[in-house]
């Protein structure tokens, strides 16, 4: 049997079970449902879509996968050069894996290793945020700080390696200052905080973290997995401020297959690019490069340039912020609206406790957690159905 994520199996309420996807919608048995949160934030032009299924299909008829380890492939090499000139600044050298999480991992690791191969052996520490999450592995269990989902790494006494500080200038100034020989680099979520409650923060804090990164020579890392492909209104946060690594995963094969980048600049690379082959990055995903998980994701990148989806998020934002403009409710701390993210806090998580089922009989799937209610939409959602979910939501704290 399958055992589900982050629920207690012996009192889970049962997943609805979907038999068909498209577009936004997905489908039960008698059910029709818009689908809130994207599969996770993953899904940005819906389900089924026509040229996705085309690319991956195409692929698999050519194969779908062989190993990066001795072999490569058009697929693979389109998608860097794309990436190559796509991302911002000299982002240029793709390192690809099978998840999120370990993509977050080959960051940290290329990170510390930069210094090893100089010969400063003694930058073992890592500057990160308060709300932090990096993903459900060991070591980005670590780097976050999500202790309501990783309680279990407490087992291991206080965190050694990590130090956490909240998005203000004068902590981030602070940090710096008493531990600027140590850190190999700091890792944020930029702008936006997803699975630590979608917390927004402003960019100056980026700024000033670029500033002293270069002033002390600490390595910056944007854990963009959430973040990337316009989730903040910007097409990627490190359009604003360059960091000198960018993890991309989840909206980066648009919900079809697992797979994530890990893209360094060429002052990164350069550490590593040596004819000591005790310099060289010891990792390799066994999947890391997958045919169609390329594919899809170049074809993905396509059709957000052809249609404009930044004019899509804007209007998704506008549409989103007209409709609870005015909307206030004495159960409700906040409401955080930015790009096509919003979240709605309560004081007390006891308050939305049955809105999931609520909000499936209205035909509208969402997922909140703890004190969080939020939407994480499709971009090719229509105006009325954008409406409907915030309707829903209204009606809920109306009752
Ligand atoms: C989801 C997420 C991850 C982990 O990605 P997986 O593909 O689930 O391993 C890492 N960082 C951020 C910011 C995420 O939102």
């Amino acid at each position: 049997m399958i055992w589900y994520p982050y629920t207690q199996m012996k009192n889970m309420k049962t997943p609805y079970k979907i038999i068909k996807a498209d577009g936004v919608y997905l489908y039960t048995e008698d059910n029709k449902m818009i689908d809130s949160i994207s599969s996770w934030w993953s899904v940005i032009h819906g389900y089924n879509h026509p040229e996705l299924n085309k690319a991956i299909r195409e692929q698999m008829d050519r194969f779908s996968h062989v190993m990066l380890g001795g072999l490569t492939h058009n697929a693979a090499q389109q998608l860097s050069q794309k990436l190559e000139t796509w991302l911002p600044g000299d982002l240029n050298y793709c390192f690809y894996s099978d998840s999120g999480s370990v993509g977050v991992e080959v960051a940290l690791k290329m990170a510390l290793q930069y210094y090893i191969n100089q010969g400063e052996t003694n930058r073992t520490k890592i500057l990160a945020l308060k709300n932090a999450y990096h993903g459900d592995t060991f070591k980005t269990m670590e780097v976050g700080d999500d202790i309501d989902y990783h309680f279990v790494i407490e087992a291991y006494g206080p965190k050694q390696n990590v130090i956490h500080i909240s998005t203000d200038i004068p902590s981030l100034e602070k940090a710096f200052k008493k531990y600027h020989n140590e850190l190999n680099c700091f890792i944020v979520e930029p702008l936006l905080q997803c699975a630590g409650g979608m917390k927004m923060y402003d960019i100056s804090f980026l700024h000033r973290a670029r500033e002293l990164c270069d002033k002390y020579n600490v390595l910056l890392v944007f854990d963009e997995v959430a973040t990337g492909f316009g989730r903040t209104g910007n097409r990627f946060v490190a359009d604003l401020v360059i960091p000198d690594i960018l993890v991309l995963g989840k909206a980066l094969t648009a919900g079809y297959i697992g797979h994530s980048v890990t893209v360094a600049n060429t002052k990164v690379y350069r550490a590593f690019y040596d004819n000591d082959s005790k310099k060289a990055l010891m990792h390799g995903p066994t999947f890391m490069g997958n045919a169609l998980a390329c594919n899809i994701a170049l074809k993905s990148i396509e059709i957000f340039e052809q249609n404009d989806y930044m004019s899509k998020i804007k209007e998704i934002k506008k549409i989103t912020f007209n409709q609870l403009a005015h909307f206030k409710h004495k159960k409700i701390k906040e409401i955080r609206i930015m790009g096509g993210c919003m979240c709605i806090e309560v004081f007390d998580s006891q308050s939305i406790n049955g809105f999931q089922e609520f909000a499936y009989k209205r035909g509208v799937f969402i997922r909140p957690f703890l004190n969080y209610l939020y939407t994480m939409v499709p971009y090719i959602i229509k105006k009325h159905e954008l409406i409907k979910i915030i309707d829903i939501i209204k009606e809920w704290f109306d009752q």
